[in-house]
């Protein structure tokens, strides 16, 4: 299973050069209109955001009442009903807007979509459902296919509605329940809420002048229409694309998954970039049934999950299970820090340690674009000029390969973006490219308003939304509760581990959390559970003597990580907890299961 990232020999480089450039190229690409600038899926564009993968069925609107309802079906609503079957809690209703579990993995089909971080620590529940991933990095079918696994394993299907929204949600302090009313006419009771929507589920458009003049066919990546381009999201190839001219707008960590199937597929495609990615290897392979059986024993999950963790943080792990480009930058992080003598270990070397480590990464990634892309000035233009976190680092070992092909075309922006969108095609440096059809890879709304987002703003005690509660910035403790909002639960990272390498950790954690707190208060017969004003402020307060966000800082070249360069006064808040991920995770499994929840009261 050892994987290896490239290891080149530190080199002598320029670093003051280095980092100018990484100013200069930041500088370019700062917009006045920052997170404005991208376009809502609604009227004209509303047909952007469409199923096309499972038709809506109809059903009568239901008025009863259960015991926890959970919004969203992705990885954070499987992990939480999961656990809460197992303490015994039966009626869970879990509300989707696709039409089946899946979340992210529900909505992104795209050709080559695939796992970033590794199978065997990023798809929950696998001991439990005794599931052994096929490679190092599963494809989408085979991590939909598990999310279904495990709705029927913990049946999760029997109360679940699909292609449903919420549309109002509303804590009744007489009677201790929400009030829950959906796009589907539902007007129902739950006991407990908890939302797990997720950071990215809305699509985004670019906001190129002219995008709705575009005659030709046109769809954002999570969305994709095979019924157009042929072939299927289990990989049959695109085989309706031999004679077309295809624009593939963004070059995101999803574009470089698409792209090499297009470039395979298409009589021209064109590869519109405004910002490289960092493109390292992935070394991907299959999983071997023996040494997954060896390796599988009671508990193993856990100890993976664990160690992954373990190698991120600045500890001193011993052993590496998983062993790629994420646990790579940590070691070389870490190894640095370890050759300063103790007394030289201050935060500032600190932060030069990892600066020094990131350029090394950096440098081998910008040298592997010009070994592998034939043409020089196409390399160079794919060379990434900002530090591997400023946005998501990407790993892939056909994206580079793939400009290599005849007929496929870097079309680069200079960190200006498209100019105009035609009848015909878009327009790039004062040049029309003529095409049939226009992919938009652009990604998904993030730092847009909680209630756009989600489409409803919860409203808790004395009528206050969620919204107002936050409007100087997320308030909570452990990232789970919200003072003033009963009984309600968030399933997500912030404030809590906020481990960005592998999402999911942070999700099924918290599903423990959850499920240990509501079979507490079911066994207990308390009807509300919720943090104190003072426990959540605490909390808030020990977040902010941590060091704050290495990613997304604003010296970063602009992306949603940053708010597209412009930070705001809120943004302080999203960070988690100060002494890492590994030691998050310890703390909160002792405050689940030492049986005093301190700072949370059940009435
Ligand atoms: P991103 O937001 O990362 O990328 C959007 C792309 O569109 C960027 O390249 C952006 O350029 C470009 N763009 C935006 N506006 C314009 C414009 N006007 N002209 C030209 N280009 C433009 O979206 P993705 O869907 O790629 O990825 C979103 C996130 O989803 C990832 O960061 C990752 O967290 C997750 N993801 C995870 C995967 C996995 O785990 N396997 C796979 C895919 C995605 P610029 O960079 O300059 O803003």
């Amino acid at each position: 299973m050892a994987t290896d990232t490239a290891t080149a020999e530190p080199q002598a480089v320029d670093k003051a050069a280095i980092l100018a450039r990484y100013r200069e190229e930041r500088d370019k690409r700062i917009r006045p209109d920052g997170n404005e600038q991208y376009l809502e899926l609604k009227g004209q564009l509303a047909h952007y955001a469409e199923d096309p993968y499972v038709p809506r069925k109809e059903r009568e609107p239901l008025t009863d009442h259960v015991t926890v309802a959970f919004v969203g079906g992705g990885f954070s609503g499987l992990a939480t009903g999961a656990r809460l079957k197992e303490a015994g809690i039966d009626d869970i209703r879990i509300v989707e807007k696709g039409g089946d579990f899946g979340g992210t993995w529900y909505w992104n089909r795209y050709p080559g979509a695939q796992c970033d971080t590794a199978s065997m620590i990023y798809m929950p529940l696998l001991e439990e459902t005794g599931h052994m991933p096929s490679e190092k990095y599963v494809h989408a079918p085979e991590i939909f296919d598990h999310c279904r696994r495990i709705g029927e394993h913990y049946g999760l299907y029997e109360h679940a509605l699909f292609h449903t929204r919420i549309e109002r949600l509303e804590w009744d302090g007489e009677l201790s329940r929400w009030t829950i009313e959906t796009d589907r006419g539902d007007k129902f009771t739950a006991q407990y809420v908890a939302l797990g929507t997720g950071p990215l589920h809305v699509p985004k458009l670019p906001g190129i002048p002219g995008i709705g003049d575009f005659a030709g066919h046109s769809f954002h990546t999570s969305r994709w229409d095979y019924a157009y381009t042929g072939g299927d999201e289990r990989g049959a190839p695109l085989d309706r694309l031999g004679d077309k001219r295809v624009a593939i707008i963004g070059t995101g960590a999803t574009s470089v998954q698409v792209v090499p199937h297009l470039a395979r597929a298409c009589k021209e495609l064109y590869v519109v970039q405004r910002t490289p990615s960092s493109v390292d290897v992935r070394a991907n392979e299959p999983i071997d049934p023996d040494w997954f059986e060896e390796i599988s024993t009671p508990g193993w999950q856990t100890r993976w999950l664990d160690n992954f963790t373990g190698n991120q943080g600045l500890g001193f792990a011993t052993e590496d299970l998983v062993k790629d480009g994420w646990t790579d930058l940590a070691h070389r992080i870490r190894s640095r820090i370890a050759d300063l003598p103790p007394e030289k270990r201050t935060p500032e070397n600190m932060l030069a340690a990892w600066e020094d480590a990131d350029i090394e990464k950096m440098e081998e990634i910008r040298a592997r674009a010009g070994e592998i892309v034939k043409d020089g000035e196409t390399a160079e233009k794919l060379q990434a000029w900002y530090r591997q976190l400023c946005k998501r680092p990407c790993f892939h070992d056909e994206y580079l390969q793939a400009f290599n092909t005849p007929g496929t075309h870097l079309i680069d922006t200079d960190g200006r973006g498209v100019e105009r969108i035609t009848a015909k095609g878009f327009v790039v440096g004062g040049r029309e490219y003529e095409v049939d059809c226009i992919v938009y890879a652009s990604g998904f709304e993030v730092g847009t308003s909680l209630e756009r987002r989600m489409g409803f703003d919860p409203v808790g005690r004395d009528g206050q939304t969620l919204s107002q509660a936050w409007e100087d910035g997320m308030r909570t403790k452990h990232g789970i509760h919200v003072h003033g909002f009963p009984n309600l639960f968030l399933v997500q990272a912030t404030q809590g581990a906020n481990l960005i390498s592998n999402y999911p950790h942070n999700l099924v954690d918290s599903a423990k959390t959850i499920a240990t707190m509501i079979a507490h208060a079911e066994e207990t017969g308390a009807d509300e559970i919720e943090v104190t004003q003072e426990a959540q402020t605490k909390w808030v307060e020990l977040l902010m003597t941590g060091p704050g966000m290495l990613i997304g800082t604003p010296d970063c070249t602009p992306g949603y990580y940053n708010n597209e360069g412009h930070p705001t006064e809120q943004a302080k808040y999203a960070v988690g907890y100060p002494a890492g991920a590994q030691a998050y995770f310890k703390y909160i499994e002792d405050w689940r299961t030492n049986g005093r929840f301190e700072g949370v009261e059940f009435r």
